[in-house]
Order: C-alpha cells, then sequence, then structure tokens
C-alpha cells in the first residue's frame, strides 16, 4: 500500500466553502488529513469550517489560533480564496483593483504570515498557492486579476529560496479553465471559443486541480519540488 503521507497532517485550506477549495479539502479529507477551511460563509459540512476573511490579517490571525488549538499544529497551508472583477483595461476602476489585489495578493500574505514562522521551528511543511493560467500567460478582460495572480507566483518562487532552510516548501499551481460558480459566469459563446483553443477540447473540474496540490503537499510525493508552478490546463499552454 503506497501513501502520500498526508495522514493526520493538519491542513489550511482558504476558500474551501465551494468551488476547487472544496474539492481540496474534500481529497484531503479521504487521504487521512485533518482539515481545516476559511471562507468568508462555512456551510461546506466537510472539515473544520471556519468564518474569517482572508483580506484582514487580524481575522487570519484569530482562525489560525483557533485552527491550532482545535487540530494542533499546521503543516500544509493552501491559499485558494481568489474573486475576480473582469473588465478590459480602460474600464477597470480603481476598486476593481484594490478588492482583487486584497483578496488575491494580500490574502495570500494574510494566510501564511499568522503560520509560518511555527512552521520553521518545527521543519516540517508545504505550502500551496493557486495562481491561474491568466498569471502565466496573461488573459484579456484579467489585467488586474492576471498580475495578482503572476505575483502570487513571484511570492512562492521567492519563499520557496527562504523557506527551503527550514525544510519548508512553497508551490504554485496555474489552473486552466475550470468548471466552477466563477467560470459559470462566463458566456456560453466564448465558453465555446475558449473550448475550442484548449487542446485537451474541455475545462478541466476541480477535482485535477485538487489532486495537483495533494502532489505538492505530499512530503513523500515531492519532497524536492519547491519553488515551482505546476501547470493544470489541458494542454492549454502559453
Ligand atoms: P469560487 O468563486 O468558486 O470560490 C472561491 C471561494 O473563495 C469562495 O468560497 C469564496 O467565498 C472564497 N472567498 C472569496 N473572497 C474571500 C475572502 N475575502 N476571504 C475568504 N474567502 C473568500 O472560485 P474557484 O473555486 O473557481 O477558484 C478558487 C481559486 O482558483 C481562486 O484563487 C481562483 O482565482 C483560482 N482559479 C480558478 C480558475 C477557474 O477556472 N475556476 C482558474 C484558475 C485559477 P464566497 O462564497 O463567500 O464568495
Amino acid at each position: 500500500m503506497v501513501s502520500l503521507g498526508l495522514e493526520e497532517k493538519v491542513i489550511v485550506v482558504t476558500g474551501g466553502n465551494r468551488g476547487i477549495g472544496a474539492a481540496i479539502v474534500s481529497l484531503l479529507i479521504d487521504l487521512g488529513a485533518k482539515v481545516a477551511y476559511t471562507d468568508l460563509v462555512t456551510d461546506n459540512p466537510q472539515g473544520l469550517g471556519i468564518v474569517a476573511d482572508v483580506t484582514k490579517l487580524e481575522s487570519m490571525e484569530a482562525a489560525a489560533q483557533q485552527i491550532e488549538a482545535e487540530l494542533g499544529p499546521v503543516y500544509g497551508i493552501v491559499a485558494n480564496a481568489g474573486i475576480t472583477r473582469d473588465n478590459f483595461f480602460p474600464k477597470l476602476t480603481p476598486l476593481d483593483w484594490d478588492l482583487v489585489i486584497n483578496v488575491n495578493l494580500k490574502g495570500v500574505n494574510h494566510t501564511i504570515k499568522p503560520f509560518i514562522e511555527g512552521m520553521y521551528e518545527r521543519q516540517a511543511g508545504s505550502i500551496v498557492c493557486i495562481s491561474s493560467i491568466s498569471g502565466d500567460r496573461g488573459n484579456a478582460g484579467q489585467t488586474n486579476y492576471a498580475a495578482t495572480k503572476a505575483a502570487v507566483i513571484g511570492l512562492v518562487k521567492s519563499l520557496a529560496r527562504e523557506a527551503a532552510r527550514y525544510n519548508i516548501r512553497a508551490n504554485a499551481i496555474a489552473p486552466g479553465f475550470i468548471n466552477t460558480e466563477m467560470t459559470l459566469a462566463i458566456p456560453d459563446k466564448v465558453r465555446d471559443k475558449i473550448t475550442a483553443e484548449i487542446p485537451c477540447r474541455r475545462f478541466g473540474e476541480p477535482a485535477d486541480i485538487a489532486w495537483a496540490t495533494a502532489y505538492l503537499l505530499s512530503p513523500v510525493a515531492s519532497s524536492y519540488v519547491s519553488g515551482e508552478v505546476l501547470r493544470v490546463n489541458g494542454a492549454h499552454h502559453t
């Protein structure tokens, strides 16, 4: 019997109430991890759900305290919460920029910061940030979103270099188009056009991202992988 070595590991997933985050929570539980998730609403019955807003450091600090009190020291972090405020560049407002930066970029900092020193002390852990195909190859109508997702790649690559001496790894996943509420907003005509450009000729499923996350969290499967960006996009590359 082979194991990913995630049994009993405490793992935190932000934005775990639905979509990709919920699929990650579900798979990690199946793999034997002790999973907490944070979100603005917590009606996903799987895992320990804690209401916390990634845009607020103090909210994430309070969540971190509760998670470690209830489940124990955190081994894994999945910075998944993300939003879009799409429009063509001339039409994007300062608010569209602020909202997206606050969740997708500052939110990643607020997610990792409360845990990182404890992880350094324990010298064990893995951090996975959910970036995007938009941050990797750009996407019309998403300059604000793509900027945050590219920034997260820079954060991960730098953190991987800093944290390696403490035996902590940091990686990013760049999903292509995945079937969640985020992509339900895409009009059918545009969806058909995008699908025709994807060599696999379909959108991905949340479980595709969950398995990539489990791989990058695993101390067995990916112990020598850090500072990497794993594209999961049906060959929809740059
Ligand atoms: P969804 O919109 O389906 O889910 C996002 C989750 O994040 C929701 O539960 C949402 O909560 C939560 N969230 C939003 N803002 C906050 C906040 N301030 N604090 C805490 N939680 C918050 O998105 P996906 O599952 O599709 O996306 C997950 C991640 O994957 C995101 O980072 C996204 O950018 C990325 N991604 C998605 C792709 C796709 O095609 N779907 C492609 C590439 C990347 P609420 O329900 O309250 O709004």
